[in-house]
């Protein structure tokens, strides 16, 4: 399975990904999570990517599509893969599609999370994750505060610094003008299927299921 995730920031992209990795036995590939993982350990990419990522806007195109061809030539890429954060541009898009052909792929799936915008503030200014797993709370509906421990595996929960207000506007106006223009080039290509999240976590992964279901049945 080849899935690609795609949705404004909050949508639960990263919740449904892990899901579905962990059900189907494939990667979760999260550009984000790379990114973050390359800030804790302080790499030049890392220094260079945090202040971008603060300020709530993308980190280069071909930066990006460097890391991505990468991890999709990688061996454990090979029986399948779930993208999450990628692509965010209409460049990055085009370059996915000429790494797909350079891999022999020509089967894959872009499932669009959707999710009114009051609620993803909403979610986003509650969202927790885990230090340790990156798995997501919030503060709202889950017994959890910042500080506290991951109830999976112990680790510290934190806001990410880019859930702050300010940013939050800025990275919705991204999604907006940069990463949307990216969905007509994927109905164009007839592989977009839009999914609604504001229905439970559960909801969520079975309507995404069916949806795969019914395109690999055609
Ligand atoms: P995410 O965890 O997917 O919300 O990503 C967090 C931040 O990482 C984004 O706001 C961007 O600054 C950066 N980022 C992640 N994926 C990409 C991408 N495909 N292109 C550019 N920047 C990205």
């Amino acid at each position: 399975m080849r899935l690609l995730l795609f949705g404004p920031p909050g949508v639960g992209k990263g919740t449904q990904a892990k899901l579905l990795a962990n059900e189907f036995q494939i990667p979760h590939v999260s550009t984000g999570d790379l990114l973050r993982a390359a800030v804790a350990e302080g790499t030049d990419l890392g220094r260079k990517a945090k202040v971008i990522m603060d300020a709530g806007k993308l980190v280069p195109d071909d930066v990006m599509i460097g890391i991505v061809r990468d991890v999709l030539n990688s061996p454990k890429a090979k029986k399948g893969f779930i993208l999450d954060g990628f692509p965010r541009t209409l460049n990055q898009a085009r370059a996915l599609t000429q790494i797909f052909g350079e891999l022999g792929i020509r089967t894959y799936q872009v499932l669009n999370i959707e999710v009114d915008n009051e609620e993803i503030i909403q979610r986003l200014s509650s969202r927790l994750m885990c230090r340790n797993d990156g798995k997501i709370y919030n503060t709202e509906t889950e017994n959890v505060v910042a500080g506290s421990p991951c109830p999976d595996c112990g680790g510290v929960l934190y806001q990410r610094d880019d859930d702050k207000p300010e940013t939050v506007r800025r990275r919705l106006e991204v999604y907006h003008t940069l990463t949307s223009p990216v969905l007509k080039y994927y109905e164009d290509l007839g592989v977009e299927h839009t999914v609604n999240g504001m229905d439970s976590v559960e909801d969520v992964n079975l309507n995404i299921k069916r949806i795969l279901q019914s395109a690999e049945a055609q």
